[in-house]
């Protein structure tokens, strides 16, 4: 079988996808909040230890169920690093609040904890902590935070899932967190995402919010008699077609994580002589913490290298891929948020950093493969500055 071409990343089925979505449409019933809905939130419930889990359509869908829940609206802010998604920042601004863009760590690419307080002003309603390629950011120092100034802590762990700060889980640190299930991410469903609801005090109005803004739960519990709109809200259940799908990929979840893993740390192991000899930076490891192998990513060292190697990579059949373009400087950005300081180390990372294909079915041999080409670059430079 051929190795090549290599895409950057690939969707995937598992195991059971296609019997469960046959058994979903057998069952009688298609729309949310199901059997296969209940199935996979206590699914994540469980392995996750977390209190709540409601599954939506995105983790951008979770994200905005999380800016309501904060009950931030214009005039508050919101802190966040600017190398994200744009998701992170848009749930927020939906609500007419302004993000504040604060750097990054050069390690971890995550939120710089150092230099959060100083973006704390009285307006400040929460912080968002988004873990870069399932790398956990400095959480107690941000739970610590947020406890002196009374605001809430929100994950983006849209590319964390399984992956743990010491003991805990990402996402389930904070008041809420954010799962994505989209295409690109570990564990998939096409589209689709979770909102992890750890502050108790949020649970009710999570549900009430995730039925259009209906106390239709507590309808069918009987608990109230009639059935009526109590609240704002929006379509953020997915369908069960799309739970079905999930719940068999999350069957096999830790599978697909100790796969992506073992790729992850072939990549380490070839390219650690080019790290040795100056000619790139690999991702940073923390003591004790295994990596979920979500992303992989090299440093190289300026823009112009990067797109060199690309376009390298791409003439090997390789796809090879750049990241976040910072939100901080971008049009919307500017308009819609704030840079705290002048964010250098987003700036420097975002025009340097590469991503390599990762994806579940790709083979050792394609690892070598992308490695090979890697190195062969780096040792003849000069053929192709
Ligand atoms: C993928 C991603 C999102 C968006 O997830 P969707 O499920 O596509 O909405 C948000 N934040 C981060 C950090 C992501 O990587």
């Amino acid at each position: 079988m051929s190795i090549l071409p290599i895409p950057f990343a690939k969707p995937f089925i598992v195991g059971k996808e296609l019997f469960y979505i046959a058994q979903a449409v057998i069952n009688g019933s298609i729309s949310g909040d199901g059997q296969f809905t209940r199935r996979c939130q206590a699914w994540l419930e469980t392995e996750l230890h977390c209190k709540k889990v409601l599954l939506t359509q995105s983790c951008t869908a979770a994200l905005e169920m999380s800016a309501i829940l904060a009950d931030v609206g214009p005039g508050d802010e919101v802190i966040m690093p600017s190398f994200t998604f744009v998701s992170t920042a848009n749930a927020f601004v939906l609500r007419g609040a302004t993000p504040v863009f604060v750097d990054i760590r050069p390690d971890t690419l995550n939120l710089d904890e150092s230099l959060v307080e100083a973006a704390i002003t009285g307006r400040t309603k929460a912080i968002v902590a988004v873990h870069y390629a399932g790398q956990p950011c400095a959480m107690q120092a941000l739970e610590a935070l947020c406890k002196k100034y009374n605001i809430k802590l929100i994950e983006d762990a849209a590319q964390a899932i399984l992956a743990f700060d010491e003991s805990r889980a990402l996402g389930t640190i904070g008041d809420l967190g954010c799962l994505s299930f989209h295409e690109t991410k570990n564990i998939i469903s096409g589209e689709g995402g979770a909102l992890l609801i750890n502050n108790p005090e949020l649970i009710e109005r999570a549900e009430i919010i995730w039925h259009k803004g209906t106390n239709r739960k507590a309808f069918f519990q009987g608990q109230v008699d009639k059935y009526t709109w109590v609240d704002i809200g929006s379509s953020f259940l997915p369908s069960e077609l799309t739970a079905a799908f999930l719940f068999a990929q999350l069957e096999q979840a830790k599978r697909i994580n100790s796969n992506r893993r073992a790729l992850y740390e072939k990549y380490m192991q070839l390219l650690q002589p080019l790290a040795d000899a100056g000619h790139l930076v690999l991702p940073y490891v923390r003591d004790g913490h295994r990596s979920i192998g979500h992303i992989f990513y090299v440093l190289c060292k300026n823009e112009i290298e990067r797109k060199n190697l690309i376009h390298y990579l791409t003439k090997q059949g390789i796809n090879a891929v750049f990241h976040y373009v910072p939100l901080h400087n971008s049009p919307a950005g500017m308009r819609l948020g704030r840079a705290h300081g002048d964010l250098n180390v987003t700036i420097d990372v975002s025009m340097r950093l590469l991503r390599l294909p990762m994806f579940n079915e790709m083979n050792h041999d394609q690892v070598r493969f992308v490695c090979h080409h890697v190195t062969h670059f780096f040792q003849n430079i000069a053929l192709y500055s």
